[in-house]
């Protein structure tokens, strides 16, 4: 086996998920709803499936579903992407590893940022990038300028980001984003920007994509996931989105990773997609909602939660709730002895983890939060 890969763990979400199965704890571990995501989408879908061609199709992506993203993005964002600057991918992790792979000469330096999202390091590490982290604090979790002048060098090649931050529910702000990128412009670099949770954004908080900044139009590559956008996580529909220049290379790694996507789910997310802005309003009231009902709940129950701004999450510190064990020991505690998964943030660092953190989905019916709720007040 790869040395890269004969040491790895299994991921943390899906060992949470099997403990969670085994055991029929209530899952707030992974992040993922307990709804069908809306009928009409996964309705078009099965019509897709029955009525539209089963066949490959074009390796980029179908063109009505390029389209409806370039046009998703003119309404949401002010982005003014063509649908040739738009490649479809099996979900928002493949695009990372196409822009991942295809942008990366081994020992190139990739600034990233801490927490990370699980997947980042691995795949630089496999592209023999050398990985520079930016380390950010709770409670609010901002991007500095110190912290950012420590990692950007003349030799970084590529940055990625995250807003809103898994696991963090961070969002970042317009002064955030310039900082990096003005580093980013600097180093002559190109942006990998994670933007799966663009829509799930709270509290009149605005999800701002990097690409809308001045001088970042060419050098950013925009990922995006149907998965997240419909609460459909199970079809791994995502894309990614750059200027000609960088969807060159980004089209050759696609076409080696999984070439193409399953036409129905396309078609489906080019539906949704076309979908008026009081849908996904409504949806980011509905998960406001669920993080409140959570929020409140454990609040009464004695737990110290962390703001969350968007994402399917929010967090509680353990030290502040009066636990002195650490996260690890305290999800196996959870699961095994209360009944509920929950995610540890140390899985979310390469190095000198943070501890004392838990991660919990709130996109849960109300009696499943509330059951977590009460299963939780008793865990303290
Ligand atoms: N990036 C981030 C930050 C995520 O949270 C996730 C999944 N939750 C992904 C990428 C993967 O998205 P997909 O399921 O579309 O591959
Ligand atoms: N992104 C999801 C989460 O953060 C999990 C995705 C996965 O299991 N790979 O929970």
């Amino acid at each position: 086996m790869s040395p890269l890969f004969a040491n790895m763990p299994t991921t943390i979400f899906e060992r949470m998920s099997a403990r969670a199965r085994e055991t029929g704890a209530i899952n707030l571990g992974q992040g993922f709803p307990d709804s069908n995501g809306p009928s009409d989408v996964v309705e078009a879908a099965a019509k897709a499936l029955i009525e539209r061609s089963n066949q490959y199709p074009p390796m980029a992506g179908i063109p009505e579903l390029r389209e409806a993203v370039a046009d998703h993005y003119r309404r949401h964002q002010s982005l003014d992407l063509t649908p040739n600057e738009v490649i479809v991918t099996s979900g928002a992790t493949e695009a990372l590893a196409a822009a991942i792979l295809s942008l990366l000469t081994p020992g190139d330096e990739v600034v990233l940022f801490q927490p990370l999202y699980d997947a980042y390091l691995p795949l630089v590490r496999l592209a023999g990038g050398v990985p520079k982290l930016v380390r950010l604090a709770p409670p609010d979790w901002r991007v500095t300028a110190e912290a950012l002048d420590a990692a950007f060098t003349s030799r970084t090649r590529v940055a990625i980001i995250n807003t809103p931050l898994n696991p963090s529910a961070a969002v970042m702000g317009a002064d955030e984003l310039a900082l990096i990128a003005e580093r980013v412009i600097a180093a002559d670099a190109v942006l990998i920007s994670d933007e799966v949770w663009e829509h799930i954004v709270f509290d009149g908080l605005k999800h701002i994509s990097p690409m809308a900044l001045p001088g970042m139009r060419e050098r950013t590559v925009k990922i995006g996931s149907a998965g997240k956008i419909f609460s459909l996580t199970g079809w791994k529909v995502g894309w990614m989105c750059a200027s000609p220049a960088l969807t060159g290379p980004l089209s050759r790694a696609h076409q080696f990773l999984t070439f193409t996507t399953a036409p129905n789910l396309q078609a489906a997310a080019a539906y949704g997609l076309a979908k008026e802005e009081t849908y996904f309003k409504a949806m980011r009231s509905d998960y406001a909602r669920s993080r409140d009902r959570l929020a409140e709940g454990l609040r009464q129950g004695g737990w110290a939660v962390l703001p969350s701004q968007g994402t399917y999450f929010l967090s509680v510190d353990l030290t502040a709730s009066g636990i002195d064990i650490d996260d690890v020991s305290f999800c196996d505690r959870l699961v095994d002895a209360f009944g509920v998964a929950a995610i540890p943030f140390s899985a979310f660092y390469a190095e000198n983890p943070v501890t004392n953190i838990v991660r919990l989905c709130f996109a849960k019916r109300d009696e499943t939060l509330d059951a977590a709720i009460e299963r939780m007040a008793r865990a303290r």
